[in-house]
């Protein structure tokens, strides 16, 4: 049952940003600190995304980063009180992958392995260990968030929702904060309003087609896109279909890899320290684009190293369409335009959140954003704005958008390399401001025309 007096805070989605997130809150309670009501959404079921039921992997896939990156890592809460940070921390190893390993009989098996990368099954395993320690501070529902609106008069989110237990209730959810979660809608501007075409898959249902065995196993393929999730579905690949071969659409031409080396590592899990915000923004997105996005991981390079059926195609992918039977795709390269035909194509051209927030935005919570920002809504726009608790700029409820903080606020917001500190931006520093007593600015909904 919701306290009345408390803020709360409403996560779409019980992956690992959510968990972090509730965790922190639930150990900040314990210890009687004044946190923000948590209340996880979630559609399917925690870490939907990581068991292969859902989302982008068929669970057998390597996690990428350390599972030491855990829900706390890296440890560093900080409530300004030296006796109480103590408590506070030792509390907090209680959720780590270590204790994981621990309670479930798994550690010394795991270090005596050599300490593997887990499958996406295992780290799910985690996660819902995690989640069934929240009760009582943090609860989960479930439910899927329909639409998000605005409550001009509680000056408060407005979710719609539908229950995914049982019965399918239509109810609304009211929240000071929200916080979106999950990777987002699958990028196809290139596609421009048209629905996609048969035979293409975006990472969803590729995935649901490689479990069900649907997936054509011969023929040609395009994968458009060269990182992470191309590298997945291209090693998924490699066992499902061995003789297929694949052109990877590469916008630069080439693959590259991480160095995963400790300057950069750290500058994932210690953006402060390493003085991320100093770094001029040419820079912080040249460290992105050679470190996160469109990059393969040591591990998938090492695998597909060996692999002699794959060949790279420089250029961007500006049409897909249906032509004779085939799939036709026009790509720009420099100033050239070239066009491929296909049987089958993969769409891993990363994630547009933009799309994301129009689909579940309303119209006057959009255009609400739009007034925050300005028009045209750009992922630019959002980006640069986002402030140091993952929230939105100059907008009021409060929207956290963790996955668009890289930018800001440091690279390792976006995924899971700091969790920890992306729980102490969400809830700690709201606390920390409660406790310090900031009173906050005097806000207002405002709408251009005036409505709130
Ligand atoms: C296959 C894959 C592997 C990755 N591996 C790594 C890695 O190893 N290391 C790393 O740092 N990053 C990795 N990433 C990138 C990134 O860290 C994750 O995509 C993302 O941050 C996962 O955490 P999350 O909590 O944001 O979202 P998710 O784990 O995706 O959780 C989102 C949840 O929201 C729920 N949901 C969605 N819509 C609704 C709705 N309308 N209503 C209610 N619930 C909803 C979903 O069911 C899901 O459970 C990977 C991404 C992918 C796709």
């Amino acid at each position: 049952m919701l306290k009345t007096n408390r803020k709360t805070l409403a996560v779409i989605g019980a992956g690992p940003k959510g968990i972090a997130t509730a965790v922190k809150a639930k150990v900040l309670e314990e210890f009687g600190l004044p946190v923000d009501q948590i209340i996880l959404i979630e559609k399917h079921s925690v870490a939907a995304n990581w068991s292969g039921e859902f989302g982008y992997t068929n669970g057998e896939m390597k996690l990428g980063t350390s599972p030491e990156k855990d829900v706390v890592f890296p440890m560093e809460t900080d409530v300004a009180d030296k006796h109480l940070n103590e408590r506070i921390k030792q509390r907090l190893m209680h959720f780590t992958w270590i204790s994981y390993l621990v309670q479930t009989n798994r550690f010394s098996d795991w270090v005596d392995r050599g300490r593997p990368a887990p499958c996406h099954i295992s780290w799910t395993n985690y996660l819902r260990w995690v989640s069934a320690q929240l009760v009582p501070q943090v609860s989960i529902v479930s439910a899927e968030v329909l639409k998000i609106d605005l409550n001009a008069i509680k000056g408060k989110w407005e979710l719609s929702l539908i229950n995914t237990d049982g019965n399918a209730d239509h109810y609304t959810l009211h929240a000071d904060r929200l916080m979106l979660t999950g990777p987002g809608q699958t990028r196809m501007d290139f596609l421009i309003g048209q629905p996609m075409p048969e035979k293409t898959y975006d990472l969803e249902s590729f995935w649901a087609a490689m479990k069900n065995k649907t997936f054509q196993s011969t023929g040609r393929l395009a994968i458009v896109g060269a990182g992470e999730n191309a590298a997945s579905a291209l090693l998924a690949l490699s066992q499902y279909a061995p003789d297929m071969r694949v052109d990877i659409i590469s916008p630069k031409g080439f693959i590259s890899t991480r160095a995963e080396s400790y300057y950069e590592n750290q500058m994932y899990s210690q953006p402060e320290r390493n003085e991320w915000d100093k770094l001029q923004v040419k820079d912080r997105i040249d460290f992105i684009e050679r470190t996160d996005l469109g990059v393969f991981s040591t591990h998938a390079m090492s695998i597909l190293n060996e692999q002699i059926r794959h060949k790279i195609i420089p250029g961007r992918v500006i049409s897909l369409e249906t032509k004779n039977g085939t799939l036709s795709l026009k790509l720009l390269y420099g100033v050239k335009e070239s066009e491929r035909v296909y049987d089958q194509v993969i769409l891993a051209s990363g994630f547009d959140q933009i799309a994301t927030l129009r689909q579940f935005l309303s119209p006057r919570a959009l255009q609400h954003l739009e007034h925050a920002l300005g028009e045209p809504l750009t992922h630019t726009k959002i980006a640069e704005s986002i402030q140091p608790d993952l929230s939105v700029g100059g907008l009021f409820p409060t929207l956290h958008l963790p996955m668009l903080a890289g930018l800001m606020q440091g690279p390792g917001f976006a995924n899971l390399s700091c969790l920890g500190r992306l729980s102490d931006r969400i809830v700690t520093l709201p606390t920390l401001e409660r406790l310090q007593q900031v009173q906050p600015k005097p806000q207002r909904l405002t709408l251009m025309d005036g409505t709130l």
